[in-house]
């Protein structure tokens, strides 16, 4: 772009030149030479010896080339070039001011004993979006304004609230499978999970596989076709095989399975990941989740290992024609979608209590304060969920890298654009939400009262968990051309790291992709070990992947904000 440049006024000087030297070849003529007019001496008594017919034409020449001059040196000029080379070099300078070590310091308070893992609707929920806010003003603030600003325990009027259950499994669940002496219990954490939401239940039960835990019979498909569960726990794998059309969520199946009588659940991801898990960095722990069911169609259940879920199929003695394991019936359901559902003979013991009370959710927007309005509104968000799943089972569930580390992107981001005094073309807005765990509840409540109109919204961003993995960065975009991306990934040097793909299923970019704004979502690509686990913490984190998340976010943030 500056050679660009170079060569634009490298050609004005050569025109302007040129033109000169042609108004000066004219009047030396005209004045000096006799046979050119009426002469010297009859032109400084008489004007209209310069206006002879050659001379005007000259003069006109003269003139129109000075007119293309100035038209072409105003193009040259054009405030879109010159301010795209201002862009490059202030992004240049962003990208180098980006710290990891307050990448790391904001992820260790967040996912810190103080937050108590920043629960949906807790008290941490209003602590953590007061601490967001302070270290945005913190971030952004100009050293003046100092004296001036709001009490930092009162959020900003523009911040979107709304009633929430709050529901946590009180220590110390318990979950037996097939207690005999050769089967010790299951281990809360590495074998275990209760679904977070589960009512309190005491109880135990035969254990039903029915597949997926899919009836669809309109579509042939029905899990729980020829087996009754009637006060049986069932067995479900999680997801759907890949070539069943119909979308199904885990709170469909819970629905299901209380609908056919069974007492109680267990889920497990699958041996066979699908692609969507692998691509998540899915593995056969257990997950914390919320099951997401009304209250009167809520069932007990609880996530074990895919190791556990595999003992319970072949807790057998492996003679020939032993009954098959749980990958041979998850490949023959994902082959034919033919059920296998069967009775196991195992059983299990369920036992935990459940407190449900209910609390409030903060999903706080905060415009980017040096943002000029001369875009007539036009706005990029830039949004990442700050909730996570609190203290279940007794145990703490950091959310480190789900999803410390977007937050932290977040306002990593507004200090190095405030730090270069950047003044992006379009308003960039901050969004911290909360309620992601529990179904996309803050970002959903923003596109229902949207801050700015969303026809307005020139983009969504939303970083999750971006703190572990391969090195790559995965990228899910809709509504935008694959070069946006590329682009961005080429001005933080990332150009070879990112794997790109379309909708990225899951997160706070849904609710406003189906409004129909252009989303890009940004993951930390490769296994995420800790996923949804106690052991999520911040010494798990590989800072460089931090820094890579950040570079990228703030290139295509400040891309997206200075197109034209
Ligand atoms: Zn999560």
């Amino acid at each position: 772009m500056e050679m660009e440049r170079k060569y634009h006024l490298a050609f004005a000087y050569w025109t302007v030149t040129m033109a000169m030297s042609r108004v000066l070849d004219i009047r030396s003529r005209d004045f000096c030479n006799p046979t050119s007019g009426d002469g010297i001496s009859a032109g400084l008594h008489n004007k209209p010896q310069f206006t002879n017919s050659r001379t005007i034409r000259m003069s006109r020449r003269a003139l129109g080339i000075i007119c293309w001059f100035l038209l072409y040196s105003i193009l040259s000029l054009d405030p879109l070039q010159a301010q795209t080379a201002d862009d490059q070099s202030t992004l240049a300078k962003a990208l180098e001011t980006i710290s990891r070590g307050r990448l790391l310091s904001d992820i260790s308070i967040l996912s810190g004993p103080e937050f108590n893992g920043r629960q949906t609707g807790s008290r941490n929920d209003l602590t953590t979006a007061l601490w967001f806010q302070e270290q945005f003003r913190m971030a952004v603030q100009h050293p003046l304004d100092s004296h001036n600003r709001q009490p930092s325990n009162v959020l900003p009027e523009s911040t979107l609230t709304r009633s929430v259950h709050v529901s946590s499994i009180a220590a110390v669940p318990v979950v037996q499978i097939g207690m005999t002496s050769d089967n010790p219990a299951a281990e809360l954490g590495a074998d275990y999970l209760p679904i977070l939401d589960s009512p309190s239940i005491n109880l135990r039960a035969q254990i039903a596989f029915v597949g997926y835990g899919i009836a669809d019979p309109a579509s042939g498909f029905d899990e729980y076709d020829g087996i009754d569960v009637h006060n049986r726990i069932v067995l479900f794998l999680r997801g759907k095989p890949e070539h069943y059309a119909a979308l199904v969520s885990h709170a469909d199946k819970v629905r299901t399975a209380k609908a056919k009588g069974a007492v109680g659940y267990l889920t497990a991801t699958g041996p066979v990941l699908s692609a969507y898990e692998a691509r998540r960095g899915m593995t056969g722990r257990p997950s914390a989740l919320y099951g997401l069911t009304d209250v009167d169609m809520s069932l007990a259940g609880a996530w074990i290992s895919t190791d556990i879920a595999s003992r319970i199929l072949t807790d057998h003695d492996h003679e020939p024609g032993h009954p098959p394991s749980l990958r041979e019936l998850q490949e023959t359901i994902n082959r034919t979608l033919h059920p296998q559902s069967r009775m196991t003979d195992v059983d299990a013991k369920l036992s935990w209590l459940t407190e449900q009370t209910s609390g409030m959710l903060y999903t706080l927007p905060i415009t980017f304060p040096s943002t000029e309005e001369d875009a007539g509104g036009d706005t990029i968000i830039i949004g990442a969920h700050r909730d996570h799943f609190g203290r279940q089972a007794g145990l703490l569930f950091p959310g480190a890298d789900d999803n410390a580390s977007g937050t932290a992107v977040l306002l990593e981001v507004a200090r190095v654009l405030r730090q270069t005094g950047a003044h992006p073309k379009r308003r960039i807005l901050f969004l911290s939400f909360s309620g992601e765990e529990q179904g996309l509840l803050g970002s959903r409540l923003y596109v229902e009262q949207p801050l700015i109109p969303l026809k307005r919204t020139k983009a969504m961003i939303n970083i999750d968990h971006v703190g572990v993995g391969n090195g790559r960065l995965t990228v899910g975009m809709t509504g935008f051309e694959k070069s946006v991306a590329v682009q961005a990934g080429q001005a933080a040097g990332l150009g070879d790291k990112l794997d790109l793909y379309g909708f990225f299923p899951g997160g706070d970019h849904v609710p406003f992709k189906e409004a129909g704004v252009p989303t890009v979502t940004v993951v930390s690509a490769g296994v995420h070990p800790q996923f949804h686990q106690p052991s999520d913490r911040a010494d798990t984190l590989d800072p460089e992947i931090l820094v890579a998340a950040t570079r990228y976010v703030l290139a295509l943030t400040w891309q997206l904000a200075n197109a034209p």
